[in-house]
């Protein structure tokens, strides 16, 4: 077998959100299909996946370095040991030839999306879900059947008030969900400690409400905030500080005793080693949100994974950023904590099969071969013509 084909190509998300630090006016993602000569049901299997959200396309580098160093390994090079299906790590290790260390979202965004696909492709030559494939060969083969999901929102917007943001969160809650995470830092102190506790009302407990600062504060701002929130012991407090700011972040850990959450805006095994080591974060409550498709992709995900055990972290502590299909398998497929959504805010690009619905909290992992971009039918359209 081969890969006959990588094609990719950028889609604007079309979103007039913003939060603490940047609108997604521009905001584009980069969509990936990966194309073998293995014929399932009279086709050839593809395999598709795209860049998550909050990164922009970057198909420069895909068409400049990564695709071709794909097309031009020795097929055979590039498979499992069987020789009939596609081994990733391999294709990984393939893109990475003379890239030098560091620097690492100029290509960890690229390389991860189309490793990402490889494994969509993986999965249906195995006429397997994701989830299922990957607990195979990462999880001692326990297939989950669903897994727990928290819902993202909480935006400022022009004209929203705290009983908008309330009725924002009781929608939620009808639609199943029993978490909810919402925006800080676009406001003042005393008007975001107001939507905390407006937050918490409608949510029904100061545990299932979390806050995503998107590491849009200084030191005076993140040290005044980690201050005025440690009372209400939220479900976690997302991002205080600049991404690669360990000694702030363990500043404020050491002002904050309920959960942080951080790590989305990190991309390689490296970068969260660090972030254990030196950013004084607990492995007894803290949690870290890598994004997979931005961070090379699933195989590299697993050696992360590895370095966190042994820094004494349970797979439990990661909440896998980026509400979409993708996670939802990775969550499932290893056994995280839980999976992030954001219904009707990315458009195509958000949520889960079409017929996915949550339930007290949980999410049923799909059980379609692949990762089933084709049972989102806006998303699998854009999929389907690139
Ligand atoms: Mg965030």
């Amino acid at each position: 077998m081969r890969i006959t084909a990588v094609r990719e190509v950028a889609v604007p998300l079309k979103s007039s959100l913003r939060n603490a630090v940047f609108d997604f006016s521009e905001m584009t993602t980069s969509v990936v299909a990966v194309v073998t000569d293995v014929i399932r049901y009279g086709q050839p299997v593809t395999g598709y996946a795209f860049n998550s959200t909050g990164r922009y396309a970057c198909g420069a580098q895909m068409r400049d370095r990564f695709i071709p160093r794909i097309l031009k390994a020795p097929p055979e090079s590039l498979l499992d040991a069987a020789g009939t299906n596609l081994d990733p790590a391999k294709i990984l290790a393939c893109m990475l030839q003379r890239e030098k260390p560091g620097g690492h979202t100029e290509r960890s965004v690229a390389i991860g999306t189309i490793e990402v696909a490889c494994w969509d492709a993986v999965a249906k030559i195995e006429g397997k879900p994701l989830h299922a494939s990957l607990a195979a060969r990462y999880n001692g083969g326990k297939v989950l059947d669903r897994v727990p999901c928290y819902v993202g929102g909480g935006w400022y917007s022009p004209g929203k008030g705290l009983p908008e943001l309330q009725d924002e969160i009781r929608k939620r809650l009808d639609e199943g969900y029993t978490t909810m995470k919402i925006k800080v830092g676009g406001a003042t102190i005393p008007e975001d400690v107001q939507r905390v506790e407006a937050g918490i009302k409608a949510v029904g407990a100061s545990d299932r409400l979390a806050v995503d600062a998107n590491a849009g504060f200084d030191r005076t701002r993140a040290l005044a905030y980690a201050k005025a929130l440690a009372p209400f012991k939220l479900r976690w407090f997302e991002e205080p500080t600049d991404p690669l700011d360990y000694a702030l972040l363990k500043d404020v850990v050491a002002v904050y005793d309920a959960p942080i959450g951080t790590g989305e805006n990190l991309f390689s095994t490296q970068d969260v080693d660090n972030l254990i080591r030196f950013g004084g974060l607990r492995a007894d409550r803290d949690i870290i949100q890598t994004d997979v498709p931005q961070s090379y992709g699933i195989a590299q995900f697993a050696r992360t994974l590895e370095v966190m055990a042994g820094h004494g972290w349970q797979r439990t502590s990661v909440f896998p950023h980026g509400g979409n299909q993708m996670t939802l398998h990775i969550v499932g497929g290893f056994g995280l904590g839980g999976c992030e959504a954001y219904p009707d805010v990315f458009g195509a690009f958000a949520g889960f099969a079409d017929d996915v619905k949550v339930e007290n909290g949980f999410l049923k992992l799909p059980d379609r071969p692949g990762i089933g971009f084709e049972a989102q039918n806006a998303l699998y359209a854009v999929m389907r013509g690139i």
